[in-house]
């Protein structure tokens, strides 16, 4: 059979609410144009983030059941200490409340100013972690990452001549860890080979650097390494994940993606005395080593969301879900990031209006008629989120104007992506109409959260 169809049947529906057209513009216009200040209710399809909006699976709700809510020792934990530990191998498995609770305590630790931490692409509370500490984050992404029109296989790679650089420019003992980040998220979630995984690990051992994975989506990476890379076609997703992981020395997780949970995170590692540093930062900030800032049935839950997410089937078709949406609006010239990788598709907004420049924000522009035009929730990466200011108060605009479609994990059918396509094709054939925006109001720090627009007339 060639169609691929969603593996999973539904049990439970939540209501969509329709709203008109003229009600979405004055929604819009309450909410300063940014859909971040939208009310949910108020929105029909919501791929603001893949971020733990994942819909859960019965075996998972019956596991919530099955929680002991013990403070410590839970049976929850050993549960998810296996499953986890199953998959990556580490010796020490540490929960937390999110990935960004586990970045936290990883980089107090190692982070401290003087300290440089190099990354594929480091992801923004990543970088805000590290920098927090006072230590410096890198970003050396492959060239070929950079480029939104060239379609190659592992676009995620880092580009392992940059490290080697870096690390006899900086010093070893300057840099505490190594990161690559599966999927490459910011990169557009575009996959990381072995081949570089392997490498990064090989350059960083060499130095006696440790080398962390973030590893938020690394089923979706394992399915790719599948998919693509020689030498892999018969493994399963499983075994290539166990293979990715064995290269590391530690990693962070957020479980609100390949948990396939609504709230979760673990550190990882296999050096006992930075575990043992890790669970006292634990104790202060998230809570016991058995729990850390989790509910224990949550723990049952992503014990369960962690096998349900090597199930190739549903591998196959998550893959195949976002590339079927990056096909269908592309079929109709919308320029989009290619080729789409594991949990959006991003749309290229510098060629979708050109006749808008960066500081009248392109990419808000379209997130904004998608809304107005199908109650379709989108986010803006581009010189909303990114964008400086100079000495002059000029606009440093971002390197590239996009808009992301993230879809939430197993919540939308076939139809409902059908229906978003649709939307997108239509708003862009319409596109001489979409109007610049400029900035009402700004806070000094992530301005696009809260930032008011309005379109310029
Ligand atoms: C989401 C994410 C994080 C942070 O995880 P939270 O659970 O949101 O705190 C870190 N790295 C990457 C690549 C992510 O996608």
């Amino acid at each position: 059979m060639k169609t691929i169809i969603e593996p999973f049947k539904i049990k439970m529906v939540e209501q969509l609410r329709f709203t008109t057209r003229e009600e979405r513009e004055d929604l819009l216009k309450a909410a300063h144009y940014n859909p971040f200040l939208l009310r949910s209710d108020d929105v029909l399809i919501d791929l603001l983030t893949d971020s733990g909006t994942t819909a859960m699976s019965a075996k998972q709700w019956s596991a919530l059941m099955d929680g002991d809510e013990a403070y410590a020792g839970s049976r929850s934990y050993y549960k998810f200490e296996d499953a986890v530990r199953d998959i990556t191998g580490f010796k020490h498995i540490i929960p937390t409340h999110q990935g960004r609770a586990a970045e936290r305590i990883l980089f107090t630790l190692v982070g401290a100013p003087g300290k440089v931490i190099p990354n594929n692409t480091h992801f923004d509370t990543t970088r805000a972690n590290i920098e927090s500490s006072g230590a410096n984050a890198i970003d050396l992404p492959n060239a070929i990452g950079l480029l939104p029109e060239v379609v190659a296989d592992f676009k995620g790679d880092m580009d392992t001549d940059a490290l080697e650089e870096l690390i006899h420019r900086e010093g070893p003992e300057n840099i505490p860890l190594v990161m690559l980040t599966i999927t490459n998220n910011t990169g557009g979630g575009q996959p990381v080979s072995m081949a570089n995984i392997r490498a990064v690990s090989e350059i960083a051992h060499a130095h006696g650097i440790p080398f962390f994975l973030d590893a938020c989506r690394f089923a979706e990476n394992a399915m790719f390494i599948k998919l693509r890379e020689e030498g892999y076609a018969n493994m399963t997703a499983k075994a290539i994940a166990q293979e990715m992981f064995s290269y590391a020395d530690g990693c962070t997780m957020s479980a609100k993606k390949d948990g396939l949970v609504n709230t979760g995170g673990f550190l990882a590692m296999n050096n006992d005395a930075l575990a043992i540093s890790s669970r006292n930062v634990l104790i202060i900030t998230e809570g016991f080593t058995t729990y850390g800032g989790l509910a224990r049935r949550d723990l049952e839950a992503i014990a369960v969301g962690l096998v349900e997410v090597l199930d190739e089937s549903y591998l196959a078709y998550r893959l195949r879900s976002v590339q079927y949406l990056g096909d269908a609006v592309e079929l109709n010239g919308v320029p989009i990031v290619r080729p789409t990788g594991g949990h959006a598709v991003y749309l290229d907004a510098k060629r979708f209006a050109p006749h808008l420049k960066p500081e009248q924000y392109p990419g808000q522009s379209i997130v904004c008629a998608l809304y107005a035009h199908a109650g379709i929730r989108s986010v803006e990466i581009g010189s909303a989120m990114f964008g400086r200011y100079d000495a002059d108060g000029r606009l440093v605009p971002a390197s590239m104007e996009l808009v992301r479609l993230a879809i939430p994990r197993r919540v939308y059918t076939q139809s409902h992506i059908d229906y978003v396509a649709e939307a997108v094709c239509e708003v862009f054939e319409e596109r001489e109409n979409l109007p610049g925006m400029h900035i009402t109001y700004e806070a000094p720090v992530l301005r696009h959260f809260t930032a008011h627009f309005e379109p310029s007339v």
